[in-house]
């Protein structure tokens, strides 16, 4: 229930919008309340809040009114969660004296869940209040609140702001030890807005100038960017080209990133994001004087200042006092930018962030150096080594523990392999026992060269631009779960039928003639169809569902709650959107394999269906859905 994060969090002035507005009493009709109604409602509210707040609010007024109407009080709760973090995004103050009351109401309850979420509430609003001290103590207290009482959807949601907030202190180990968890655990719920927050938290640690992989970092937002417009997220979208320009700006296309930050602009100023807009202004204020344009730079990063100051903003108005240093040097004002800078350190010293005090001695030295103060350009140049020093050591304990978890996944694989045999036929047990012994050796080997390369690591001074690795969980091209992360969507989707009894359905596609795709437009062109193909898919399956990539150009797609011929009917509308047009690519289509859980369905033999169906629609012509 959260709109995506800046890549500077910066975010503290509420943007008016109306609250709870009297419309939606209208709108309320007194027949059948139920709490799977009100659940719909809340799901609804969290696809519309980044499209509009003000709407989703309105419909979270409603549901808090039906789940009343109830008298169901932890439903209640739970509506109150949502609406706090809706409206913390936009007005902090009131949703912190709103946490306030829902922690004092859920710790009288005795429920864990509804106080791990008001806690991550609280945080979030001080986030945006400038107090990420505060807010750090408060996510800590949601994850332990939601471990405790094992709530995992509240603590993938603690554990994402908990990453992003330590991203921010510069804690980049754990920062993605957070982040990884909260992704893999928002894929296991299939909860697809989280999916898309945390991947935008994952990709702002990429962009991060002490992490260095902003190619891959823009990948991944153009991946989000292409998701922010199909489900129509405006301030998605203008969140995530304002993070795409800051990760051009850190290459170094300063043309592209000041095109992309006037975009963003636009975009918040239609939307009167106030706070936003703020921010972008600083931002293009800051590389106009890194282009040299001090003059023309600085009226934008005073404009940007005035805005934080009147919120009483402190820390934005902090981080406007390096550009305007910049600016003031460049302009030959060295004493007020000295000043500038001393403030900007008392400020950053204060909340212990050595991220921000890096850069703000780098800036004092040069400003010294410039006055002829060369004693005191000495003195800040260490005092930037040794705060950087801190910087590295943090990026070189990431490294490391990115290594183990990887080390950790290859053993998981074998193991999952080994759990195959005992559930397989005999026959095909000594087949697949043969298969798992050579893969057993080359994870062994693997493992060894892993342990070897940790040795060597720990012995060397590892650069700055570290390389992170992929997520276990997450096709690296798409995005989209891998093939491990989608069998694992289908599992529980089948574990959840035998309990409920709902249908589950399940959609095999395969790319036509890929071949000819990659001959035509080379492997890279192939690859854009595979992305292009991927956001599409995901666009149309509905959220309850969940889609992956199966293997090289084939993908599934897992539809729980759908019959056989809804499940028709959406794979006929996958195959026109394809057809229809991918991007500015090639024309291509797929073929479609649709298979529904019958009384005894194993993953197995649904698969082997579906596959069936898909095999006969390849042979009688392509670009079709064929039924199993
Ligand atoms: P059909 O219509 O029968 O499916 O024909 P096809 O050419 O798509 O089928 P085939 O399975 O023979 O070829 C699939 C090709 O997909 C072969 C492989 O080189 C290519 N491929 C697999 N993974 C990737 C990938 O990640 N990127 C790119 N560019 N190509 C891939
Ligand atoms: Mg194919
Ligand atoms: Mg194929």
């Amino acid at each position: 229930m959260r709109t995506a994060r800046l890549l500077w969090l910066s975010l503290a002035l509420p943007a008016c919008l109306a609250p709870w507005q009297a419309s939606a009493r209208a709108q309320t009709t007194p027949v059948a309340d139920s709490a799977a109604e009100v659940r719909a409602i809340m799901r609804r509210a969290d696809d519309e809040v980044e499209r509009s707040p003000d709407a989703a609010l309105s419909m979270l007024q409603r549901a808090l009114e039906m789940a009343g109407r109830l008298g169901d009080a932890g439903l209640r709760r739970e509506v109150l969660v949502d609406a706090c973090d809706t409206r913390a995004a936009f007005s902090p103050a009131i949703a912190v004296t709103e946490a306030d009351a829902g922690l004092r109401e859920a710790r009288k309850a005795d429920d864990g869940k509804a106080v791990a979420g008001f806690h991550s509430c609280r945080g979030y609003a001080l986030d945006r209040l400038g107090r990420p001290q505060e807010a750090a103590a408060e996510y800590e207290a949601a994850v332990v609140q939601a471990e405790r009482s094992e709530n995992r959807e509240a603590l993938a949601d603690a554990l994402a702001m908990r990453g992003e907030n330590r991203h921010y202190q510069g804690r980049y180990d754990e920062a993605i030890a957070d982040l990884d968890r909260a992704y893999a655990t928002s894929v296991e719920l299939g909860l697809v807005n989280q999916q898309r927050y945390v991947l935008n938290a994952i990709a702002n640690v990429y962009s991060d100038e002490n992490v260095g992989e902003f190619d891959k970092a823009i990948a991944y937002y153009r991946q989000l960017l292409r998701q922010d417009r199909a489900a129509g997220a405006r301030l998605g979208e203008a969140t995530t080209r304002y993070n795409i320009a800051s990760a051009l700006e850190s290459k170094g296309e300063y043309a592209n990133a000041l095109s992309e930050y006037r975009h963003a602009l636009e975009a918040y100023t239609a939307l009167g994001d106030r706070s936003s807009v703020a921010e972008t202004e600083r931002a293009i204020g800051a590389l106009l004087v890194r282009q040299g344009k001090a003059a023309e730079g600085q009226p934008w990063i005073e404009r940007a200042a005035a805005t934080f100051a009147a919120a009483g903003d402190e820390e934005s108005v902090a981080r406007c006092r390096l550009p305007r240093a910049r600016a003031l040097r460049a302009l030959g004002r060295l004493r007020e930018a000295r000043d500038e800078l001393e403030q900007a350190e008392r400020h950053f010293r204060a909340s212990d962030n050595p991220r921000y005090l890096a850069k703000v001695y780098a800036e004092l030295a040069e400003v010294h150096a410039q006055a002829g103060e060369w004693r005191k350009a000495y003195e800040a140049s260490v005092a930037h080594r040794s705060v950087q020093a801190v910087l590295d050591r943090r990026a070189r304990q990431e490294q490391t523990s990115r290594l183990r978890i990887q080390f950790d996944a290859a053993k998981k694989e074998q193991e999952n392999r080994a759990l195959l045999i005992e559930n397989a036929h005999r026959g095909e047990a000594l087949r697949t026992a043969e298969r798992v012994r050579s893969l057993q050796r080359i994870a062994i080997m693997l493992g060894a060269a892993l342990m070897l390369l940790l040795g060597t690591m720990a012995l060397q001074q590892v650069q700055r631009g570290r390389r992170l690795k992929r997520l276990a969980m997450t096709d690296d091209l798409t995005g989209l779960p891998n093939r491990r992360g989608v069998l694992d969507a289908l599992e529980r989707g089948l574990r959840a039928r035998q309990q409920d009894g709902r249908p589950l359905a399940v959609v095999v596609f395969d790319i036509d003639h890929f071949k000819r795709i990659n001959d035509l437009h080379g492997h890279h062109g192939g690859d854009r169809v595979l992305e292009d193909v991927a956001a599409l898919v995901r666009a149309e399956v509905p959220a309850s569902g969940s889609v992956g990539r199966f293997g090289g150009e084939e993908f599934l797609v897992v539809l729980p709650g759908l019959d056989h011929a809804g499940a028709l009917a959406l794979a006929e509308r996958l195959r026109v959107a394809v057809s229809s047009g991918v991007g500015d690519g090639p024309r291509v289509t797929i073929s479609l394999g649709v298979a529904s859980a019958g009384d005894d369905a194993d993953a197995e033999a649904l698969l082997r269906r579906a596959d069936g169906a898909l095999y006969r629609a390849k042979g009688e012509g392509r670009d079709r859905v064929v039924s199993a």
